[in-house]
Formats: structure tokens, sequence, C-alpha cells
């Protein structure tokens, strides 16, 4: 094992050792004190407080404003039993919550949500895709691959590491296969008895919004008869859903002329060839374009990118959002649908309740709020760690 034993310890500043109590996972910059040991990134470390008490154990890297990511509470050693019991009981949880059912494409590990710093592992069929994104865990790579490869069997375990959350752990992006095949350049996988093509070498993310899947199918009966707009469409999956359900119509809409293209593919694999029309542009401007000409839908998705990465960008994020909700409530008949999302962690489902409050009194109609939706359940969240919910959403009906 390319770790086991603390090679050292933090030592918390007086009065800091209450988050990592309560069990919050990350050890902030600045409530370090001092550091015990030669402890270079990747080594596990203890947390002691400021008095010399046990309070934690976890991976470190130094330079990160999280220099310590923890890992357990206990004391236990991290080492591969520990890495291959917390792999197991993540997938154990995925299958009691019945995710593989009908579905071949799910989170089956979620970092600190699975009590696992530093590893996304999502499946995609017989694919699997990793995100190693702590020093820890990129020594460890292998190891992991090899785990994934006994819990599952799949052909490959491919690796996504080009993430922002390397760039800031000072680890290189990588992109490329890390054990048995490499996955072709699209794969096929099934949601819900729905098919998706995935480009797991180039999509978002791994390649597809797998925390949209609950929400997806919450939000497809809604859009039953309806001429739906998809905007921030990606590769068309809300669509997809709302075809089955018996929409009339979807106008995907997107930036991506790459990722239109794949939406136009997906709705024709599962049989509704002719019935989504795709529109490359800026949903901002193409909104208006649509108020000025006096267009209207009988429902609409909004789920745009995080707008607010960061604290200091809040504002601007709020502003963002309630533009397009407004611009969207304009564009809804009476008895319409609107199903909005924000996927900004630093957006409270309050704030963002607040912009849909505050959009509906600027387009002049009433709302209801009549579903409230969150990422899906093999995003689970800590209770002790709410940072871990960024996907909030709304089902509205606009009067
Ligand atoms: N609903 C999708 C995920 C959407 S991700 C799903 O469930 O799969 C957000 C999408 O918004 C990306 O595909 C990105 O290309 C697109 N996008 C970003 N900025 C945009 C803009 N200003 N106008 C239109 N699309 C935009």
């Amino acid at each position: 094992m390319p770790f086991g034993a603390p090679t050292g310890a933090v030592v918390l500043k007086p009065d800091r050792d209450e988050p990592v109590l309560r069990r919050h996972p990350w050890v902030f910059s600045g409530a370090v004190a001092q550091w015990q040991g030669k402890v270079q990134a990747g080594d596990v470390v203890d947390v002691l407080s400021h008095d010399g008490r046990w309070l934690a154990r976890g991976f470190a890297n130094p330079h990160s404003e999280v220099p310590v990511r923890i890992a357990t509470w206990r004391d236990e050693p991290l080492d591969e039993p520990w890495l291959w019991q917390r792999l197991h009981a993540a997938y154990q949880r995925r299958l009691a919550w019945r995710i593989p059912d009908e579905t071949t494409a799910f989170r089956l590990a979620y970092a600190e949500s699975d009590f696992l710093p530093g590893v996304i592992a999502d499946c995609y069929g017989d694919f699997v895709v990793v995100q190693l994104y702590t020093p820890a865990m990129e020594r460890c790579k292998e190891i992991v691959a090899a785990m994934l490869d006994e819990l599952l069997h799949p052909q490959g375990v491919f690796e996504r590491g080009d993430m922002d959350t390397r760039l800031r752990e000072e680890l290189p992006p990588r992109i490329g296969p890390l054990r048995g095949v490499a996955p072709p350049e699209r794969l096929t996988v099934t949601e819900h008895g729905l098919r998706f093509l995935v480009d797991v070498w180039r999509g978002h993310k791994t390649g597809f919004y797998l925390d949209q899947r609950d929400n997806r199918f919450r939000a497809a009966p809604y859009l039953a008869g309806e001429r739906v707009l998809n905007a921030f469409s990606y590769t068309g999956s809300f669509a997809v859903y709302a075809l089955r359900a018996g929409a009339r119509t979807v106008i995907n809409l997107d930036t991506s002329a790459e990722a239109l293209r794949l939406a136009e593919e997906n709705a024709v694999l599962n049989g509704f060839a002719g019935r989504v029309q795709a529109l490359e542009g800026n949903a901002f401007q193409v909104l208006r374009r649509f108020r000025d000409a006096g267009e209207q839908f009988d429902a609409i998705v909004l789920d745009p990118p995080r707008f607010a990465p960061t604290k200091a960008v809040v504002e601007n994020a709020l502003r963002g959002y309630k533009d397009i909700n407004w611009l969207a409530m304009r564009l809804l008949r009476s008895g319409g649908t609107l199903v909005t999302f924000s996927c900004s962690g630093m957006v409270s489902a309050e704030m963002f309740q607040q912009v849909l409050f505050a959009a509906a009194l600027d387009a002049g109609r009433e709302v209801l709020l009549v579903e409230r939706l969150r990422q899906s359940r093999d995003h689970p969240v800590p209770v002790a760690f709410p940072e871990a919910e960024y996907l909030k959403g709304f089902i509205c009906r606009v009067e």
C-alpha cells in the first residue's frame, strides 16, 4: 500500500476542533496551528486538538486549501482493507437503493459522501470511470482500479482526471485507461429503461449528468402532451424522458454543437426520431429572442451550468439565475410547467427559492412550487457535511 501508518500529525488551533468533533470532513488551512513530523502530500496524518487530543485521521496535502481530508474518526489504519471496505460499502448502498435495476449508469462512490475522500467512481455499463483528486488517491490509483475490477468485473477502468479539483491539489491532468480495455468513443447506457450515448473521453464530468437521473424521472410526467423547451440540454436526457412520457415535441437548446448532435442521436436511439429539434445558441439570448417574437411554450426545463463556482461570484450568479428564470416564466403559457435547477453549491435552496420569487414578481406571474428536487440518491449528503448538497431544483406551475 502506498500509504498506511501516519507519518505525522496536524495540530489544530485552539477553538478549531469543534467542526472535526462534529464530523465535518475537511480541515481548512486556517485551522492548522502546526505540523508534526515530516508530512508529504498523500501521507496519512492524525488530527490533534491544540492540547494534543487525538480527534481523527485523514490524508494530507499540506499545500492545499484543505490540507487534511478526514477519512476516519476511529483509531483504525487507513490501508488496503480500509479502502476495500469503503468501496464495497459504497456499492452495497447503491444495491440497497436498487439503482442498478433498469439503470446501468450510476455513481458508485461519491467522495466524502461515501467516506472516501478523493474518490469519485461512476459506472457506465461495462466501464467504470474514476476521478481521483487527492495526492493520496493519486498514489494508490492502481489499487483503486484493481479493487473496482474485483468489485464489478468491468471491461475497463478509465480515468477522467481533468477536473479543476486536481489542479487545485497540484495534480497533473490525465485522461486514459487505468485497467482493462479502453472504452469506445461512445458507450451506450441504460437509465430507467431508456438508452443514452455517453462520451466518457470528452463529455462533461465523467460523461453524463448522473446527478439528474431521479429528477428526469420525476419531471417527465409533467411534460406529457406538451411542447417543451429543454434549455441547457447537454445530450438531451430530459428530452428523451419527456418524449417517453408523451411530450409532443422538444427543442434542445445548448451552446455545444457536439452535445446537440448526441441529443439528436439519443432521441433516435429511443425511437423518437423527428420529435426533437436542435437549437445551438446562448440561452440568455435565445430566450430573449423568443420573448420578442411572442413565442410560447407549455413547459421549460432550465438546467444551467454552475454559475457560482466561488463565494465571490454568488451575487452575479443570482442575477444570472433570476434573468433566465424570469425569461422562462414570461415564455410559458398559463398553467405551464417550469423545471428549474441550480447546481451551485454556494447557492442554497432558500436563496434559489428567493430568486424564483423575485423572477415571478418581475415577470408578473403567479408561480406555485409543486415539487422540490435534489441530486440523485447515488449522490447522498452526509448530515455533517451539507456542502455535498449542490444541486437543487423545483418543479413549478406558472399561472
Ligand atoms: N440537463 C443536462 C445537463 C445540463 S449541463 C442533462 O441532464 O444531461 C449544462 C449545459 O449547458 C451544458 O451542456 C453546456 O454546454 C450548456 N451551456 C452552458 N452555457 C450555456 C448558455 N449560455 N446557453 C446555452 N447552453 C449553455
